[in-house]
């Protein structure tokens, strides 16, 4: 009897295809050994479980290149296993007679737990990591073969616990037609993967190891999150026709990929992606972004014990830049307070977080935290076009001091000769009321604008992002905030600097002809959502745009923009 399931749809696109349940025996169940354990023989057999553990994974990386998808994330597993913190937990465990097998596990269930603690989705999805290199390095130590997935019938729809990035790795791909797992979040390894191969996919579907039989027919929907078991012929039908309508609109995308971002009449505008990793830049590009818009460097401070050092921003900040290849960089300087709680800071619990000792505020206040990064960010500077963007200011002050201390920090550096961009551009975020407001004198401080409308909107509208009470009231189609908007964009053109979006109104089909009336020069957006907004941009003129954008700021509720919008776009 057909039978539905819901999950989170983490790639888009449909299929209909035959089930091929993986269950994975459990690698850490503790080892059951009654001879005695030498530790020479076990960490000799450790030795050769990594070197047997690297070779392997380089050589699917290799592979993961060829297909089109990137092989970094599993050289991340190579990383993560030859991190000395973790080599020499696991050594000094066998060295205390701890079997290998034991000393892997438990060292990578406790790495496992750090991660999947972590308050933030990006960290918590590398525990799923760590359980792969477990998995990967018993199978290794105990002599037994790997799950292999490298020979499947055509229009398999794998269905597994946790599709771990090694296997999606040894995958036979071309012949996968969708996803689907119990474990897993939109920013999973495995979500990543499935979108770079463009494998509808849909994770933590409850239950479906054990709802779905091997050889089932089983229709799935990767952007709705939809798992249709035995479907009857009328839902394989509809599926099917989803499965059409995607592909001629992947096909369509698929056009734009390679091709600069204009308008209908030629106006050229930048198309960059939002990241929160350097590990992110892969997607960035595999998507043909411009380079990067916004780069959320809290990501870096989140999750850890102690505040990250000059060396570790720096790799990461070189790394991001590196793998641009020539392309432009926005870094953002740290981003924490509101929603975003980093517990080592020590921060006083506040009445209004969002109000609060946040951001650029703290930055300025804590300056050797802020000149550790500013020092990082210069020294990554000298390897590609890197530009640094202030968040959340609200008066020129802030800009100035934050522009003295680059300074000092740009005379530390010339001291020590140490090289770095000495004209490097920096900007701003329009955040909030107080910036949109004295938007004229900001501009005459900075190189370039980035309008954040996710808090944009928020502080104009008064109303909590994260608040579904008041979620009626946060939308960026109500007048105060289209205003804003505009008002930002036009003293951005009267200084002559760029103006940019980095907010998620910036991805939205329906504000884009607005956005490109006003005169908005870059658009930054989340790293799928590309090629659909440079086909977007293509499709209007800047006359017919400012046709809209009249009609739409004469209107008096975010209804009526809503619907009118709706009704053009
Ligand atoms: C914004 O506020 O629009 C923005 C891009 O920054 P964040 O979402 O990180 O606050
Ligand atoms: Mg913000």
């Amino acid at each position: 009897m057909s039978h539905m399931l819901k999950g989170i749809g983490a790639s888009r696109g449909a299929a209909v295809g035959t089930a091929l349940v993986i269950k994975e025996r459990p690698a850490d169940v503790q080892e059951k050994r009654t001879d005695p354990i030498d530790p020479k023989t076990e960490l000799a057999g450790f030795e050769n479980a990594v070197q047997t553990f690297c070779a392997k994974t380089e050589k699917m990386a290799q592979k993961l290149d060829e297909t089109g998808a990137s092989g970094e994330i599993l050289r991340g597993h190579i990383l993560m296993l030859k991190d000395p913190f973790m080599l020499s937990q696991i050594t000094e465990q066998i060295q205390n007679k701890i079997s290998a097998v034991d000393a892997v596990t438990a060292t990578c269930n406790m790495f496992a737990e750090i991660f999947a603690a972590a308050d933030d989705e990006l960290t918590r999805q590398r525990a799923a990591d760590v359980q792969d290199i477990k998995t990967r390095l018993i199978h290794i130590l105990n002599g037994e073969e790997e799950t292999d997935l490298s020979d499947l019938p055509e229009n398999t729809v794998l269905v597994v616990g946790e599709l771990t990035p090694s296997m999606t790795a040894g995958m036979d791909s071309a012949h996968v037609c969708a996803i689907v797992t119990e474990k897993g979040g939109k920013t999973s390894h495995c979500a990543i993967l499935a979108r770079a191969m463009r494998i509808p996919a849909v994770l933590s579907a409850a239950g479906v190891t054990e709802s779905i039989q091997t050889g089932d027919l089983v229709a799935v929907n990767g952007g709705t999150g939809e798992v249709q078991i035995a479907p009857d012929a009328q839902t394989v039908a509809a599926f099917e026709k989803l499965k059409a309508e995607f592909a001629e609109k992947e096909a369509v995308l698929q056009q734009f990929k390679g091709k600069p971002t204009v308008t209908a009449d030629g106006k050229v505008k930048e198309l960059f992606a939002n990241i929160g990793s350097d590990r992110d830049v892969q997607e960035a590009m595999e998507n043909d972004a411009e380079g990067i818009g916004l780069f959320r460097t809290e990501f870096l401070f989140m999750d850890r014990n102690a505040l990250p050092t000059e060396e570790e921003q720096f790799s990461a900040y070189r790394a991001a830049v590196t793998g641009l290849k020539g392309k432009p960089l926005i870094i953002r300087t740290l981003d924490i307070g509101g929603d975003k709680e980093i517990p080592y800071l020590g921060l006083k619990k506040e009445e209004n977080p969002f109000l609060g000792f946040r951001a650029v505020r703290y930055c300025l206040q804590n300056t050797d935290v802020f000149k550790t990064q500013l020092r990082a960010i210069l020294r990554a500077s000298a390897f590609g076009d890197i530009r640094i963007m202030l968040p959340l200011v609200t008066c020129v002050e802030e800009v100035e001091n934050a522009k003295a201390l680059l300074h000092a920090v740009q005379e530390e550096l010339i001291a020590e000769k140490i090289e770095f961009n000495k004209e490097i551009p920096i900007g701003v975020m329009i955040e909030t009321p107080a910036a949109c407001l004295i938007a004229d004198l900001l501009s005459r401080q900075v190189d370039f604008f980035s309008i954040g409308t996710n808090d944009l909107t928020q502080y104009i509208m008064a109303a909590d992002r994260g608040n579904a009470d008041v979620e009626y009231l946060y939308s960026v189609y109500q007048p105060a905030v289209l205003r804003g908007i505009q008002h930002i964009i036009a003293c951005a053109k009267e200084a002559g600097i760029p103006a940019g979006m980095c907010g998620e109104a910036a991805a939205d089909p329906y504000l884009i002809p607005l956005l490109v009336a006003f005169g908005l020069d870059e658009f930054s957006v989340s790293s799928n959502a590309v090629l659909e907004v440079r086909e977007q941009i293509s499709r209007w003129t800047v006359d017919a745009a400012h046709e809209i954008a009249d009609k739409a700021l004469a209107l008096q509720t975010e209804q009526q923009v809503r619907e009118y919008l709706k009704t053009v776009v």
